[in-house]
């Protein structure tokens, strides 16, 4: 996520890219006039075509959104009105200029949009045929009748196939995107139950501690575990146990907030992630998951409230020890740990010290 000022940062390089070869264009049109050896200049109308050139610069730099999207065409015309003037401004048809209107079709074909460039190319038309029916020759030969149409086709052509190409850019980008949103989604997602999976839940206590170290909200992750589920594959085969699992999936999800995190942790274990709830409020939770368990299957809890300073590796840590009591004290229970840090209980149990551990 960019910062505010990245975000400015990173527009200003954006438009500084797109004007650049556009602005080399401008650059070398104006200086070639002296080197085109026209002796007839018209130094007013070429002083306004540079006047016009370097305030569409300078807006544009200032201002990158007026020359792109809706106002793209404005800068185009606006262009095309400078070109016009330099070109009579230099001898007319003679000059060399009118080859210069494919670079408004261009800027209009790469940031403006299908009717922008069908407004553009008639202007095109226009600036390359009103001095042929209006002034004529000496400064517009007949023969601009021949090169008009055949520079209004080629703007066309560069026109129509520039949109065309970032178009197809375009939907690849869209079809990419909902590709990488779709393996992110398969990726975060158990296939059996269709809860989110140990790696979404990974990344979700990380946001969620951060939250919480940020507001002092209580924050509270549960393991559940279904008792001697082995015996139950055993009991009734391997696809009943499948369906357990679904059930359970599906009961459990309709029972939790929409702020709260079911995930698979793996196998026949489940993790709850509580942002807002305390201790006592996971437990009155978890007694209500308890009652939905379809088959009489029951199954030992692991709860534990997060503390400042405590890390999610220590948190699933903690979840687990409790679990591991859970188990040890007979099942079919809910342990909640205690506030000591997770490794201090870890070497008492090493110890064989008695764990700090609460049953309900
Ligand atoms: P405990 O009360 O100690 O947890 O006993 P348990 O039998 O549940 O635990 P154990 O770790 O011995 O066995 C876990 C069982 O969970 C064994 C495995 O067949 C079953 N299991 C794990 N994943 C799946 C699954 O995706 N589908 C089915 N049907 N069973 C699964
Ligand atoms: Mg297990
Ligand atoms: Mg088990």
């Amino acid at each position: 996520m960019l910062t505010p000022v990245q975000n400015e940062e990173q527009t200003a390089r954006v438009s500084g890219r797109r004007l650049a070869p556009f602005a080399l264009c401008g650059i070398v049109t104006f200086a070639l006039i002296p080197i085109t050896g026209e002796t007839n200049v018209d130094w007013v109308e070429v002083l306004l075509a540079f006047a016009l050139t370097v305030s569409l610069g300078i807006a544009a730099l200032l201002a990158p959104q007026l020359t792109g999207g809706r106002f793209a065409g404005i800068a185009a015309l606006t262009a095309l009105v400078a070109i016009a003037l330099l070109r009579d401004g230099t001898g007319g048809a003679r000059g060399g200029y009118g080859v210069v209107v494919i670079v408004p079709v261009l800027w209009v074909a790469l940031y403006g949009s299908r009717r922008q460039l069908w407004q553009v190319l008639v202007v095109v038309t226009l600036v390359l045929a009103v001095p042929l029916v209006v002034l004529g020759v000496p400064d517009y030969p007949s023969t601009g009748w021949r090169s008009m149409p055949l520079l209004v086709l080629s703007c066309a052509l560069v026109g129509f196939v520039v949109q065309e190409l970032l178009a197809r850019e375009r939907a690849i980008g869209e079809r990419l995107q909902a590709a990488h949103s779709e393996l992110q989604r398969l990726a975060e997602t158990d296939p059996l139950t269709s809860l989110p999976n140990r790696r979404a839940l990974e990344a979700a206590h990380v946001r969620e501690i951060a939250a919480a170290q940020r507001s002092g909200r209580p924050l509270t992750l549960a393991l559940i575990d279904l008792d001697r589920f082995k015996d139950y594959n055993d009991a009734h085969g391997h696809p009943a146990g499948d369906a357990l699992l679904r059930a359970v999936s599906i009961e459990w999800s309709q029972r939790i907030r929409t702020t709260d995190m079911l995930a698979r942790w793996g196998g026949e274990e489940f993790c709850l992630l509580l942002p807002g709830t305390d201790t006592a409020g996971a437990q009155l939770l978890i007694d209500g998951l308890r009652a939905c368990v379809p088959a009489r299957q029951t199954f030992s809890a692991g709860v534990i409230a997060w503390r400042p300073g405590t890390t999610g590796e220590q948190l699933i840590a903690g979840a687990d020890e409790a679990l591991y009591r859970a188990k040890r004290d007979g099942r079919d229970r809910t342990v909640v740990a205690l506030g000591a840090a997770p490794e201090a209980r870890r070497a008492r149990r090493a110890h064989d010290a008695p764990a700090p551990a609460a049953t309900s």
